[in-house]
């Protein structure tokens, strides 16, 4: 059970509360940053394969565009609600100034269980969905991306919908396509990456060999699941992964390729013959040197904070790790790379892709990859030694870096009108 008082939006305003204090802001800065610059909520009517008809929800969310467009993911998930939107929407944010990527923070959500609709309702839903937002959305204004629950297949729809209503095609106004209409090489499995760039340099820096290390691994989506297979790759044992319906655990190391053939085949981590069952919620306690939650918000609190045993976490997930939980861990000599830096290389190869889109001048995959590499590793560095100097956490230095950075776009442009 999460914390009682811990929503995805208190944590995050707690945060910038804590970043404002330490940067002197005024506390009107912190008032306008709390809250978001413009919110959408849309009515989907879906005609459902039996020609039932079902409403379903929407939101748009743009926490700023102090910076430049607003940018982030759509999440097609039963639990999406407009508090947890807006938090989304707000780590965005900081997640782009603190990679420098000249974009403001946004989110998107439906609340739908993709899992319980054919594949034709979600192209219904998805087309329905745009038509509703794209008075807010555009290539220079809002750039959706996939998150939970969608993939390069919506994005695909978006930019169709959004194309077809403006008449040419319009690739820049979504990242995450299909490279056929305009991805970018490397995008996929960007953020998967860039985690685990993150989590090697942060084990070095802690005196722990990657090649001598145990990892586990929570969530096998788009970012578990190659978070996983870079780990094994870089050499590291991974021991331990789970997925919503169950874990496994297999003390010689999983293998990350065959089990990735089995959910091609189940839909699930479950029943992998290569590995031991274990129930889900054992995994995040797990006596290894690395875990990567790369699933949902909030999995790690106050409950089961003092059990947990890694000595270093890096946040595939956005916002996996309560407040309280923050304290109880760190206080435990736990080091936590936290997600604005740990899964921004997603962000980072989106932000080439949207270039690449609107120069319609594509890169080779090695440029897309040296690129990320370089920025990810430029911001750990610039991350780790501001928490050294200033004695912070991770996720404290990486919170003020960015808000700073925000903070700054707002004070030089003023306050309009
Ligand atoms: P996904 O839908 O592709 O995969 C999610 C995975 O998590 C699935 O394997 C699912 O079974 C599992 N899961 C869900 N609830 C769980 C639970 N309670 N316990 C264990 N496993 C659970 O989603 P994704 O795109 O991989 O996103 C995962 C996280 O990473 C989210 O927090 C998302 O916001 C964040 N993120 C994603 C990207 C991206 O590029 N996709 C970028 C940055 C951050």
């Amino acid at each position: 059970m999460a914390d009682p008082i811990s929503t995805p939006l208190k944590d995050a305003r707690a945060r910038l509360k804590e970043a404002t204090e330490l940067l002197g802001c005024d506390p009107g800065m912190y008032a306008v940053l709390s809250n978001a610059a413009r919110e959408l909520t849309v009515s989907i009517p879906l005609r459902r394969d039996d020609d039932s008809v079902e409403v379903l929800t929407g939101y748009r969310v743009q926490h700023s565009v102090a910076r430049g467009p607003a940018k982030g993911g759509l999440r097609y998930s039963p639990h999406v609600n407009l508090d947890e939107v807006r938090a989304l929407a707000m780590w965005m944010t900081w997640k782009c100034a603190l990679l420098d990527v000249p974009y403001g923070g946004a989110k998107g959500g439906v609340t739908i269980d993709p899992r319980a609709h054919s594949e034709r309702e979600l192209e219904r839903v998805t087309r329905r969905y745009t038509s509703a937002i794209m008075p807010i959305i555009g290539p220079e204004t809002d750039i959706p991306a996939p998150d939970v629950g969608t993939n390069e297949q919506t994005m695909a729809w978006m930019m169709d919908t959004y194309s077809m209503n403006k008449g040419y095609s319009i690739p820049a106004v979504v990242t995450g396509k299909p490279i056929s209409i305009g991805g970018s090489l490397g995008r996929a499995t960007s953020t998967s990456e860039g985690v685990v760039h993150v989590a090697l340099a942060a084990l070095r820096d802690n005196g722990l060999d990657p090649a001598k290390s145990t990892a586990a691994v929570q969530g096998f989506g788009k970012v578990g699941r190659g978070a996983a297979q870079f780990a094994f790759e870089a050499g590291l044992k991974v021991v331990g992964i789970s997925d919503e319906f169950g874990g496994l655990f297999n003390p010689n190391g999983i293998d990350i390729a065959k089990l990735g053939e089995h959910v091609d085949k189940t839909g699930s981590v479950v029943g992998f013959k290569g590995a031991e069952p274990i129930d889900g919620h054992d995994l995040l306690e797990m006596d290894v040197d690395l875990l990567i939650p790369a699933a949902v918000e909030g999995v790690i609190h106050e409950q089961n904070a003092p059990r947990i045993k890694a000595k270093l976490i890096v946040e595939g997930a956005n916002g996996p790790t309560t407040p309280a939980a923050d304290k109880i861990l760190e206080a435990r000599g736990c080091v936590i790379v936290p997600d604005i830096l740990a899964n921004a290389g997603g962000v980072i190869v989106s932000y080439f892709e949207w270039v690449q889109g609107n120069q319609a001048y594509w890169w080779g995959k090695d440029e897309v990859e040296s690129k990320l590499e370089e920025r990810m590793l430029g911001a750990w560095a610039k991350v780790h030694d501001f928490a050294k100097s200033k004695k912070l956490s991770l996720r404290g230095a990486a919170t003020v870096l960015a808000v700073q950075r925000v903070v700054e776009a707002h004070e030089i442009r003023g306050l309009y009108p």
